[in-house]
């Protein structure tokens, strides 16, 4: 681990100046950060430390906006009885998260900038441009299983890894920033990038911008969604496909449909795709399939990740069946 500064921020003032200075990087939960930082992949100049910022730990689901301040911990908020009534989907994609201890800890602001779990980047050493630009690419024809089959480029094949931020795609949401600068609202298809030029730059967050917090629209069609997510072990892995799924039904038939990608894309992956194969189906296994190989239908795959277009294609199947199950 490299030598750092760590400072404690008493307000989110506070937070905000020391933001400002080159090198200076967020604590939130740590869960991502601080293993990165034993690994020498991150290296902050100034660790800014949020745990002391109360206020950010605060979320309302009561309104017609749902608010979640950065810092309000996963666990608490996959608990929340009205996500977990009205909004399953965003409840599940935080009860399938990591393991319960990660989540006591782990922040919902925090969880969108999860770095991705391509062996090459952690390894420190190995080709790869997003841990070091213009290196190369080493999983490209390496170790690829559990890497993108979509929003890939030459430069990078990573998967992102979230499980909250595939479900936030279904919805209308939007993520807060603030800096010295002032505050902004980024919409959350805009929030992450795909890695068709610049890998290395994952969000459009600009230099000594601070997550605040995150909003989400309500909508009737919260109540009709789903996270289906697949892995390799029930307990505690990343999803190898999973699918967020949230539907406006017209008695048996599909009115509209909100379909969101996890564990295949290099980015948090809405399908609008799908969501256009669904409208006026009804929400059948056949007809989720359909949507499936809509969404995968531009799909790349690579040498050992072929079985993930299958897979996600049944997982958004499932996803449709359990949701249109949902009145
Ligand atoms: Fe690095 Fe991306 Fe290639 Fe993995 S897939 S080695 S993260 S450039």
């Amino acid at each position: 681990m490299q030598p750092y500064t760590y400072t404690r921020a008493a307000s989110l003032d506070d937070a905000v100046r020391a933001a400002a200075l080159p090198g200076a990087m967020i604590l939130a939960g740590g869960t991502t950060m601080v293993d990165l930082m034993r690994q020498d992949v991150m290296a902050p100049a100034t660790l800014i430390d949020l745990g002391d910022i109360d206020e950010m730990r605060l979320f309302d689901t009561s309104g017609p906006v749902l608010r979640f301040g950065a810092l309000a911990r996963m666990a608490d908020v996959a608990e929340d009885p009205v996500l977990l009534r009205d909004y399953p989907a965003l409840a599940q994609s935080l009860q399938l998260a990591a393991s319960a201890q990660i989540r006591n800890v782990a922040t919902v602001g925090g969880n969108l900038l999860q770095r991705t779990r391509c062996t090459y980047f952690r390894d420190g050493v190995s080709a790869c441009n997003k841990r070091a630009s213009g290196t190369g690419c080493a999983a490209i024809d390496g170790a690829n299983r559990n890497l993108a089959v979509l929003g890939t480029s030459d430069q990078c094949v990573a998967t992102y890894p979230g499980d909250w931020g595939a479900a936030l795609a279904a919805f209308d949401t939007a993520v807060h920033v603030r800096s010295v600068k002032g505050k902004r609202t980024i919409p959350f298809a805009e929030f992450h990038r795909s890695y068709a030029d610049r890998p290395e730059v994952e969000t459009t967050l600009r230099a000594g911008e601070i997550i605040t917090g995150i909003t989400v629209q309500a909508t009737p069609m919260g109540r009709h969604s789903t996270y289906q997510k697949v892995r390799y072990r029930e307990s505690y892995a990343y999803a190898l496909a999973s699918a967020a799924v949230a539907l406006e039904m017209d008695g048996d038939i599909i009115r509209s449909a909100r379909v969101a990608l996890g564990g295949v894309a290099s980015k948090p992956w809405r399908s609008p795709e799908a969501e256009a194969a669904l409208v006026g189906q009804p929400a059948t296994e056949a007809a989720g399939l359909r949507a499936g190989e809509a969404a995968f239908a531009a799909a790349k795959p690579l040498s050992d990740n072929a079985f993930k277009i299958e897979l996600g294609r049944r997982t958004v199947a499932q996803a449709v069946v359990v949701a249109g199950r949902r009145t």
